[in-house]
């Protein structure tokens, strides 16, 4: 069974080779993006095995159908870079990997919310710059806080529980609403009311195209003065201009990103002798109130190991019976 990585970096190699111990794949990994300037390339391969920033769409699905190419895997949740019906009309089956410790992200969005309201990044530069001021430091409690959460799957959950403990009033909104979640008090409402009433907003929606642009600039207009976002979701589900015109009016407190729409050209790589030509990003991190990761919410030894085997477990059981034991991790 040979599989093609794309947009590998060493720890993928690293996790993967784990779990092909036995050698019973043959793996050829690539640093690019797959996209349809590098798809002609693909050869004499089983499966391709994509991430986050990987453009699968038509053109791309139809080289890899003449090129006998049977499965898309991708090893991540979210799979709306992929064009899933050109997958169907060629014929090639879409796999992720639902669930791999949610937590992680979950932690992940409480540790970049924690270092937003306390500035211990600032903090950890002062004090080694022998500079033991507090001015400028100024956080807030989170106790007794009101947390909006945008979807309440995996992740949204395992954030809604981390907050708790915490002490935060939650209110959340979800096509459906989780029981559990319920009786631990946290309140489902409508949008418009998880706007208005959240000091912080958490999103954990994936990206569909209903709610592309979500948070836009009449949603802000109905949020909170001081308001703290928090997007480790997708990138596209906040309009960047929007928000920059928001934290330039101070209506935003404080923006965390883990995700950014454009950041298919930037994310993941070393650029730091590079000239950025993306101005959006860079009035972003202008600000002093915002935070941004470059996708890393999912960046656990666990999740990383999680994500490799139940790659190649979807890969091995699609080849072998074309059907999956987790039916979640089936996209088409
Ligand atoms: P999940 O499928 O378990 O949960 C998603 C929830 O969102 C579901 O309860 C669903 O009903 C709800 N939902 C769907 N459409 C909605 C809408 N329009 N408005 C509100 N809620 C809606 O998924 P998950 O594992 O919790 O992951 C959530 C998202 O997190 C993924 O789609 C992915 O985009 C993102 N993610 C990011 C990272 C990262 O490293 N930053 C890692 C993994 C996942």
């Amino acid at each position: 069974m040979k599989i093609a990585f794309f947009s590998t970096q060493p720890y993928d190699r690293e996790f993967f080779n784990q779990a092909n111990q036995d050698e019973r794949f043959a793996y050829q990994f690539y640093e690019t993006h797959l996209g349809p300037h590098i798809v002609e390339a693909v050869n004499d391969v089983d499966a391709v095995c994509v991430f986050v920033n990987d453009r699968v769409n038509r053109e791309v699905m139809e080289v890899l159908a003449s090129r006998g190419v049977k499965i898309v895997a991708l090893r991540c949740a979210g799979f709306n870079n992929v064009d899933l019906d050109a997958a169907r009309a060629y014929g090639i089956s879409v796999c992720r990997v639902p669930a791999y410790s949610p937590e992680a992200v979950a932690e992940h969005a409480m540790a970049m919310l924690l270092t937003l309201n306390r500035k211990t990044h600032k903090a950890y530069n002062r004090v080694r710059e022998q500079n033991f001021s507090l001015n400028g430091l100024l956080g807030f409690n989170l106790y007794g806080k009101t947390i909006g959460v945008v979807g309440t799957g995996k992740i949204g959950k395992a954030f809604c529980r981390i907050a708790k403990g915490f002490g935060c009033e939650l209110l959340a909104f979800d096509i459906y609403e989780d029981p559990q979640l319920k009786e631990m008090g946290v309140s489902y409402v409508g949008m418009e009311e998880l706007y208005k009433a959240s000091d912080i907003i958490s999103l954990h929606c994936p990206l569909v195209p209903e709610n592309k642009h979500m948070v836009n600039r009449e949603t802000i207009q109905q949020m909170k003065d001081g308001v703290v976002l928090l997007n480790t979701s997708r990138g596209a589900l906040i309009h960047t201009d929007a928000v920059i015109d928001g934290l330039k009016k101070r209506k935003i407190g404080g923006l965390a990103l883990d995700v950014y729409e454009q950041e298919e050209k930037l994310f993941f790589k070393d650029l730091s002798g590079a000239i950025i030509e993306d101005d959006t990003i860079q009035r972003l991190m202008s600000f002093p109130n915002v935070l941004i990761t470059a996708h890393q919410a999912f960046f656990t030894k666990e999740a990383l190991t999680q994500i490799a085997s139940t790659t190649v477990r979807n890969i091995e059981e699609l080849l072998s019976n074309q059907v999956l034991s987790n039916q979640q991790a089936l996209v088409v």
